[in-house]
């Protein structure tokens, strides 16, 4: 569905990705480890285009990323993305931050689109703060409406840049499980996460990335039980 190919990108005299060749197949969760600076966010930037690359190739579903106009922002809505930091529009309610995107860039009704993110909501467990404003919620009913607003558009694929580490410990699990959920169903994944929990439990591939690089691609058990680099047995060595 996802096709990296050779793909570079510097920050002035960084490199902050290094001949990235990735495939991400349909129905996919993917996980992306790695130590701090290491490109995992600008990884899942690139993917969405919210940050250029310098030369290879991405291509998503069989297009290669569009640069502008009317094709990038339809890419934007194909691609989902939830942050780290909770990016809902403060100053519209919780139902309306769902509706929003299906009313302008699919072209639904307002009603059929009520429709659609009520019961979205549902499906994140927070139905009763529809009529809400984002700061009337806690920071994992939050993120729970950000899941709810980027599934909205019918994406093809979800990107998520640590969507639990800015939440305080009893929330991560409510968000984890919706993300669980969502993987159970058939979504296709790239989740950026130091949840170790979730990636054993729910990635088919795990993604190690050092220094603009992926330093090694496997699934989670043999990561876990014997990652073959250095480089990922000393990360690993210092998280668990
Ligand atoms: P973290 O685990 O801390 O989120 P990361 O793996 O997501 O790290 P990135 O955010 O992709 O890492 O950053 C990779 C490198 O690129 C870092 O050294 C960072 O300082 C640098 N960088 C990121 N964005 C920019 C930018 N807009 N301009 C210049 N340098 C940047
Ligand atoms: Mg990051």
């Amino acid at each position: 569905l996802v096709v990296l190919s050779n793909v570079n990108k510097h920050f002035g005299e960084l490199h902050v990705l290094q001949n990235i060749d990735l495939t991400i197949a349909r129905g996919e969760v993917v996980v992306v480890i790695g130590p701090s600076g290491g490109g995992k966010s600008t990884l899942c930037r690139a993917i969405n285009r919210l940050e250029t690359i310098d030369s290879g190739e991405i291509v998503i579903d069989g297009k290669p990323l569009p640069a502008e106009g009317r094709e990038l922002a339809a890419l934007r809505a194909d691609v989902g993305m939830v942050f780290q930091s909770f990016n809902l529009f403060a100053h519209k309610s919780v139902l309306h931050n769902v509706t929003l995107g299906q009313v302008r860039v699919r072209k639904k009704e307002k009603k059929e689109a009520e429709e659609r993110a009520r019961s979205l909501l549902d499906r994140v467990g927070v139905a009763s703060q529809a009529e809400k404003y984002p700061a009337q919620l806690s920071g994992g009913q939050q993120q729970r409406v950000a899941i709810a607003r980027a599934l909205a558009m019918d994406p093809k694929i979800m990107l998520f840049d640590e969507p639990t580490s800015a939440l305080d410990p009893e929330m991560i699990n409510e968000v984890l499980e919706v993300m669980r959920q969502l993987a159970h169903d058939g979504m296709t994944m790239v989740v950026v996460t130091h949840e170790m929990g979730f990636a054993r439990s729910a990635a088919n591939r795990v993604v190690f990335m050092a220094d603009g690089r992926i330093v090694e691609e496997t699934t989670p058990a043999r990561f876990f039980s014997n990652p073959s680099s250095e480089r990922a047995k000393d990360f690993l060595s210092k998280i668990l």
